[in-house]
């Protein structure tokens, strides 16, 4: 399969040739076809899956084929009438920004990426300008974006409500509308403001819709907001990462943990890595302990500006910061091919957030490593883990770093729900001491001998509220 057999217009092949993609990815086959004959769709698919191109591909053809040099010069006209009235030094009559696509993300960094994408995949067309709405950005810089009447417009839902309250937008020619990770915004509490985002938008849309699941609220929502939708179901989509090597290593207390992350950060395999936290204020802690250690690291977190998490992501591009220390919301939707390590100083609070935690590496089909960092007591949450991944997760011991208690022995190995023995996909070898069964294997060293006490938090606890 190849993307011109799937009927795209020949100026995206060619920037997607350019951007050195040979064939479609499985979502991508899936979707494509089905959005090019305008059908509306639900998608559950995994983050890394290709799933920005599958929905932006078909609006960029479609965009394309529309594309009539008497079209541009329409654009092109309104626009420079536009500037000429800005020259005479006419007070700007007000033209709200009449988009054609709206892409709905959850967060800012997500959004930015979506825009980034669509510029590369849009290189070789005429006029196709998207820009990004997003919380955070200055005011008079977003109405500058949308005076420039941009076909495409990536938001997050909180900042673009603003807008249309305020009369800036029209989706009165909107033809396209995506929601993008829509469980993370419905879990985000953006479900109020979508319902609005909707609703103003024509019924004639086509409407695409993306999300780890497809279950409960966001599958009755998905279902409300589509008409006749295309269901499309990658399997396993949410919890398959088997590119990633995932591993546990129990650690005793925090300064235990702290020299296991850097002896683990010194892996001559690791190229970039990205270090969960909890809280802002330990992703910000991390960081400047790793600096001191001689790491170049950099933290990532909501309560940094915008144009500081913008530099921070740059450098990260760049590869100018080797290690970011993130929380979950600030480093959802990063795609840095060069992040081979994932680390979880803190285990995440919802078993999803793993799973879109480690989908940071393994990027556009490369092999990863996904190291959670976990304290006797959080046994429970990486079975929690294990049993929403259908994985079990290996239990590793690094020589010289033991702990001095093995993983609880006093709990049941019991079997994560629906969870098959044949089922592991993790790496794990028969036999082998996963979390789960944690007597299979060998202990370490000085292992021996641990009853779990309840209570004992091996001095790691924190709370997660702060994410
Ligand atoms: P996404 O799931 O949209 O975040 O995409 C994950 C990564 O895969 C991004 O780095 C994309 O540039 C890359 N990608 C998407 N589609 C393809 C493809 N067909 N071939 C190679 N890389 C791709």
């Amino acid at each position: 399969m190849t993307f011109e057999s799937l009927g795209l217009h020949a100026s995206v092949v060619k920037a997607l040739t350019d951007a050195g993609y040979t064939k479609p990815t499985s979502v991508q086959e899936q979707a494509i076809p089905a959005a090019l004959q305008g059908r509306d769709l639900m998608v559950s698919s995994q983050t890394g899956s290709g799933k920005t191109a599958a929905f932006m591909l078909p609006a960029l053809h479609k965009f394309a084929s529309a594309e009539q040099p008497a079209d541009a010069a329409a654009g092109k006209t309104s626009n420079q009438e536009r500037q000429a009235a800005r020259a005479r030094g006419d007070r700007p009559r007000f033209q709200p920004a009449q988009p054609k696509m709206l892409v709905l993300t959850p967060t800012r960094e997500l959004a930015l990426q979506v825009t980034t994408a669509t510029e590369k995949y849009g290189s070789h067309m005429k006029r196709v300008k998207a820009v990004s709405i997003l919380g955070g950005m200055p005011y008079p810089k977003q109405m500058q974006l949308l005076s420039k009447n941009p076909e495409i417009l990536v938001a997050t839902p909180g900042r673009l409500i603003d807008h249309m309250e305020s009369g800036k937008i029209d989706f009165s020619q909107l033809q396209i509308l995506v929601l993008d990770e829509a469980d993370r915004m419905l879990d985000m509490g953006f479900i109020e403001d979508i319902e609005k985002i909707v609703d103003a938008t024509p019924a004639t849309r086509q409407t695409m819709l993306f999300s780890a699941t497809l279950d409960g609220t966001v599958g009755r929502m998905a279902q409300q907001i589509t008409n006749n939708p295309v269901v499309i179901k990658i399997a396993g989509s949410a919890t398959k990462h088997e590119n990633i090597t995932q591993k546990v290593h129990f650690v005793d207390d925090l300064s235990h943990k702290n020299r296991l992350l850097d002896h683990l950060l010194r892996d001559v395999t690791m190229d970039q890595a990205v270090v969960f936290t909890a809280t802002k204020r330990d992703a910000d802690t991390i960081a400047d302990r790793l600096n001191i250690a001689g790491f170049s690291a950099a933290a990532l977190h909501g309560d940094m500006h915008q144009g500081a998490r913008n530099r921070t992501l740059d450098s990260l591009r760049r590869g100018q910061v080797r290690v970011l220390v993130a929380t979950d919301v600030a480093a959802r939707g990063i795609d840095v091919p060069a992040i081979t390590h994932v680390f979880n100083y803190d285990l995440p609070k919802f078993p999803e957030d793993y799973v879109h935690r480690i989908g940071r590496t393994g990027r556009a089909g490369r092999n990863g490593v996904a190291v959670s960092l976990v304290n006797h007591a959080e046994g429970m949450n990486v079975k929690r883990i294990e049993r929403f991944t259908k994985q079990l997760i290996p239990v590793d011991v690094v020589e010289g770093f033991e702990p001095k208690k093995t993983a609880s022995a006093s709990r049941s190995p019991s079997k994560p729900g629906g969870w098959k023995p044949g089922d592991n996909r993790s790496g794990a070898k028969p036999g082998q001491r996963t979390f789960s069964n944690p007597n299979a294997a060998p202990r370490s060293a000085n292992g021996g001998g641990y009853k779990g006490r309840n209570g004992d938090s091996g001095g790691a606890r924190r709370s997660y509220g702060d994410r």
